[in-house]
């Protein structure tokens, strides 16, 4: 039976983990992984979770099936804070809502979904994206393509080209968008590009889907939100992913979910018990714990107080890191313009070092990146920032 079977590749992010851990040198920093990590180099424990959860076990509930669609208080939570828990599309009731795990989860439902109205559409990707995306949309059936995204020499986005693709795309096809903290340029969209993106899909009868994995590790919860509402604006359906994986560092208990915006209630009601099909024959229902947590949060106003606080510390630790690792590479003497490094959003920046350099840097100073030049800039502390610094300093110098 598995004579045949091949040797699957291994997961370039996860496999570099493997080779980070099996590294002895006692000065490794691992800059690879899409984590947070606060300042004491630690995965943190939000204090609005260390609450919820402490909340939750003092009145512990019993453990039963939860509906197919999760826990209702966890999907309008959701609506909340992607749409606008006053927004005309929430209040009108023309969005459906799905617990998943995680954001990965999110994207497969949809995926999943997708398959069966639009077998033989194309789904495009930025160009580069979060690697998962060519492969999740790849098993659920589609063909993948690209649009053209980011722009190593100026490093901005090659925002008429992505237009251009978008107008000469097929109606139907799929759409992956980053809702923001681009994954993995950290380059974002203006909001008079998206609301021109938003405008072509329109236009052009394309499927918008937003991935928003780091809502809040921006510019904060609205502002990261301000993609959705211009495609909001425009009237269309569309799909939208969430994952809270970073921004409550619930990683591990796969938080997500997936929300389709619909042209009416009675359209939203087909959806969803669509929705909810996929769901069925996939995994029947979704876990309990990590989504009755987020749930309590938001729901709670000092709890959700607490968060908002938290996610603005990360955010702000991050920007700071940034700040910090461009001073030191001045110091080192790194000639040039440093300002993408700060002006790129959220966990990752694009360092523009190509697969050799990347190599050296691990080989030779034990700092872990991507070979593509992603570095988790989430991953930086007070202590490793010198290092690294110093690191990419003699790397960049050829
Ligand atoms: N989309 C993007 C762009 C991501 O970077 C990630 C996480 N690395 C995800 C989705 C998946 O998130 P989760 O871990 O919640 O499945």
């Amino acid at each position: 039976l598995f004579a045949a079977v091949e040797m699957a590749p291994r997961d370039p992010i996860l496999g570099l983990n493997e080779q980070f851990n099996a590294d002895p040198n006692p000065a490794k920093v691992n800059l690879g992984v899409g984590v947070y990590f606060d300042d004491a180099g630690k995965l943190p424990v939000l204090r609005c979770v260390a609450e919820a959860e402490k909340q939750l076990l003092e009145s512990p509930k019993a453990k039963g099936y939860l509906p197919i669609d999760g826990i209702a208080a966890y999907d309008k939570a959701v609506q909340g804070l992607v749409f606008g828990a006053e927004s005309e599309a929430v209040t009108s009731g023309r969005v459906a809502t799905v617990q998943a795990l995680g954001g990965t989860g999110g994207l497969k439902v949809g995926a999943d979904f997708l398959q069966r109205l639009r077998p033989a559409a194309t789904v495009l990707i930025s160009d580069p994206s979060w690697e998962n995306h060519r492969a999740l949309f790849t098993n659920a059936g589609f063909p993948v393509d690209t649009y053209p995204y980011y722009d190593a020499a100026a490093r901005g986005i090659r925002f008429d080209a992505l237009i251009a693709k978008l107008q000469a795309a097929a109606a139907g096809t799929v759409v992956v968008l980053h809702a923001c903290c681009h994954n993995p340029t950290g380059c974002d969209l203006s909001p008079a590009q998206w609301q021109q993106i938003a405008a072509t899909c329109a236009e052009r009868g394309l499927v918008p889907f937003l991935d928003m994995a780091y809502q809040g590790f921006g510019k904060g919860i609205a502002e990261d939100g301000a993609a959705v509402q211009c495609f909001l604006a425009t009237g269309q359906q569309f799909f939208v992913s969430t994952s809270f994986s970073k921004s409550f560092s619930l990683y591990g208990e796969r938080v997500g979910a997936l929300s389709v915006v619909c042209a009416s209630k009675e359209e939203c009601a087909r959806v969803l018990s669509q929705l909810k099909i996929v769901i069925r024959t996939n995994y029947s229902n979704p876990p309990t714990f990590g989504a009755q947590v987020v749930a309590t949060v938001l729901t709670t106003p000092a709890l959700r107080a607490m968060w908002e606080k938290e996610l603005a510390g990360m955010r702000e630790r991050i920007k700071a890191m940034r700040s910090a690792l461009v001073q030191q590479l001045q110091a080192a003497g790194v000639q040039g313009d440093l300002s993408y490094i700060t002006t790129q959003m959220g966990m990752f920046s694009y360092s523009g070092l190509g697969k050799e350099q990347m190599q050296r840097l691990r080989s030779e100073f034990g700092v872990y990146g991507v070979d593509s030049g992603r570095i988790c800039v989430a991953a930086l502390n007070s202590r490793n920032i010198g290092p690294v610094a110093a690191a990419l300093a003699k790397v960049m110098a050829g």
